[in-house]
Order: C-alpha cells, then structure tokens, then sequence
C-alpha cells in the first residue's frame, strides 16, 4: 500500500498505524505525539471529520483537511439470519464489494472480516474463489468492516470481542496491507483489541506464515489443512503444489505462539472425499507434534460446486475419533446458512464467471 503523500491525493489516515501517522506528521514539520490524539480521535472516538478533533489547533486542523481524509464504509445491506449472525454487504469506492459477518456467539461478537474481494488461491470448494481475485483491500478498508460493524453493535450496548480473517481472501495473499490493519487492531491507541483475540486464516502460504510470525509474533494462527494426504491437497487446493503438506507443517511448528496458545486447524468436511476415520487418524498423526486445535466445517454447499456435505453419522465420527483422544475439536454448525453467511459461501456482489 503506498502510503506516501503524493501532490494530487490526500492521504486516507486510516491506511496508517501510529507509527507510520507520526512519519507523516513529521514529513509536515509536525510534532510527533499529535499522532496519538488524532488516532484516538479516529478509532476511539470514531471522528470522521478533523473539525470533531477539538484538542487540536484550528490551523493543524486546516492544514491536515487540505493533505488527508478519513475514509468510512456504510454498509449498504445487512442481513440477519434465524441464528443470530449478521452479514453486512459493503460497496467501495470503486465499486467492487466485501462482506463482513458478525457472529454472536453466547454473547461474545466475533466478527469474521474479508482481506481481499475475491482469491487468487482458487480452492476446489470455495465460492470466494471460483471468482478468481479482485483486488486486495486496503488497510483502511480491512479496518473500516470493523468500525462499521462496531457503531452497530455499540448502539445496543455491546462490544466486538473477537476478529477473525476468515472473510473472503487470503490473507497472506495481501500482508503489506494485512499487517498494519492487525497493528491498528490491537494498538492500545487504536481499536484495542487484544492480539489473543484476532486470527489469521490462511490456506498456507508458508513464506508469509513467517514473515507474519515475525512481524507479529502474538497473533493466532489457523491454518486450513482440509486434506491430510499431498495427492488430495493438492487437488482440492492448489497452494498444496508450492508448500505441502511437510512444509506447511513445519511453518506450523515453527511459529511463534508464546504460552499456551495453540494453532487451529480448520477442516472442511467433503462427504465422500475426506470424511472417513482413515482420515481422522492420519490427521491426527499430522498435527500431533503441534500445540493444536481442530475446527470441523462441514461442507456448505453451494450451486455448481460439486461437492456434497458429509452426513451427520460422519461428522459425529469423526468428531468423537478426535475428542476420544484428547483433541480440542469444534466442529462448527452451519451458522448463517439461511442468509448465505457461512464459511466459504461469501462472495460480496461479484458476478459468476460466465461459461468459457
Ligand atoms: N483464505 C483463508 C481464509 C478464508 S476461507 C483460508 O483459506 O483459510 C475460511 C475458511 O472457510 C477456510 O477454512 C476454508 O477452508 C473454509 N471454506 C471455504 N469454502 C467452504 C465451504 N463451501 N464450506 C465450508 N467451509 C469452507
Ligand atoms: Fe481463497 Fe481461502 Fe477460499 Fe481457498 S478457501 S479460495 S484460500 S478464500
């Protein structure tokens, strides 16, 4: 993302961290710490104009309105399921679109935000992906999916606990504008939230699994596995023929989670494909030298995809084969699957590619 100040366009501030905040500051002959006060204005006080900025000298304010501007998304369609979960449609400027779902869970919001419109990782059994990839997001867009939801959910008195990037893209396909979002997230400056409550999912893009081990090392990790063997990964997700199986795993190991945190492995139950005990075990012999969790997605399916949900009787299997030897499993229900809000069904306002 090109932060710097260029002669013909302001620059968007919620593209910035602190730091970078105080770089630009500075580059104006600024001083330093006006960049904490118009931060907290921005994600604190959620001021979408420098007028609200009232600690602030009237001729900074004049000077910052003539060189940078506060962006803002309004969703443009809110849908809410019989279960709860929430799915905001969001326009941008360019017209592409992203969806953000809110998912409340016994009262604790998690909010599941996307990272690019569209993926470029094309996933067998993903809609997000059989639309090929957009563009990435910016960080200010990244960051304005949660200010959006959060005014939202601050009108009926509650609070975001909980983000997780398991939106539409990948992640680690967009770090240089992922990695500022997570630290405008979490700084005690910005949106607070603690590092132990954002995860990033990723498919596993193992370079960009260190360089985000590296740059922030306290975040969680969930990495979706889906396939325990190379030929079936690499089949139903094509990442598999850069970094297999062997190598993600190693990344796994190898990434900096302090404490007691573990690393979750998403698994998409595919009925018929790698639903079965055989599977089960050969998980379980995979991750076992990981501090690990598993999340179990059935399936959700959806039009022109031609694989199927497993059955209930595979699900509970499957299921109890981990739990029965002392495997932290969730397996997930279809939550918001009457508002096509579940995992790997969100596809903002793209249009199906049409027939070749
Ligand atoms: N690109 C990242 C994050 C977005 S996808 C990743 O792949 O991890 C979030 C999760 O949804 C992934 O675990 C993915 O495997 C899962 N998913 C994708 N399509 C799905 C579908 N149709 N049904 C259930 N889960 C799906
Ligand atoms: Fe992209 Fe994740 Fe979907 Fe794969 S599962 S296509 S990485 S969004």
């Amino acid at each position: 993302m090109d932060t710097e100040m260029t002669s013909t366009t302001k620059t968007d501030l919620k593209n910035l961290t602190l730091l970078a905040l105080e770089k630009f500051l500075q580059g104006q002959g600024k001083e330093r710490f006006r960049a904490t006060q118009i931060f907290k204005w921005i994600y604190q006080h959620d001021a979408g104009s420098f007028e609200e900025m009232t600690n602030i000298s009237k001729e900074l304010r004049a000077e910052l309105e003539a060189t940078a501007c506060i962006s803002s998304l309004v969703p443009e369609a809110v849908e809410e399921g019989s279960d709860g979960t929430r799915k905001y449609l969001f326009s941008l400027a360019d017209g592409n679109s992203v969806e953000t779902v809110l998912i409340p869970i016994e009262g604790r919001n998690t909010l599941c935000i996307s990272s690019q419109a569209g993926c470029a990782m094309g996933c067998e059994f993903c809609l997000t992906g059989t639309f090929k990839l957009t563009r990435n997001l910016t960080t200010a867009e990244i960051v304005n999916q949660i200010m959006a939801v959060r005014r939202d959910v601050r009108a009926s008195g509650e609070e975001i606990r909980n983000i997780v990037m398991m939106g539409m893209g990948e992640p680690l396909h967009n770090l240089d504008n992922v990695i500022p979002a997570i630290q405008i997230m979490i700084d005690g400056n910005g949106l607070q939230l603690s590092n132990r409550r954002v995860t990033v999912s990723t498919c596993g893009l193992v370079p960009e699994m260190e360089r985000l081990g590296r740059e922030i090392p306290n975040v969680n990790l969930a990495v979706s596995l889906n396939a325990t063997t190379d030929e079936l990964r690499d089949r139903i997700m094509p990442i598999n023929r850069r970094y297999p199986i062997r190598e993600l795993l190693r990344a796994c190991r190898e990434f900096p989670l302090p404490g007691r945190r573990k690393v979750t492995f998403e698994y998409v139950m595919l009925g018929g494909v790698n639903d079965t005990l055989e599977d089960a075990k050969r998980l379980l012999r995979l991750i076992s030298d990981i501090p690990n969790k598993v999340n179990l997605i059935p399936f959700n399916e959806h039009e022109g995809c031609g694989f199927r949900a497993p059955t209930q009787a595979a699900i509970d299997a499957f299921h109890k084969y981990l739990i029965d030897r002392h495997v932290t499993v969730i397996t997930r229900d279809s939550r918001g699957g009457d508002i096509s809000a579940a995992c790997g069904q969100l596809k903002g306002r793209l249009e199906k590619p049409g027939p070749a």
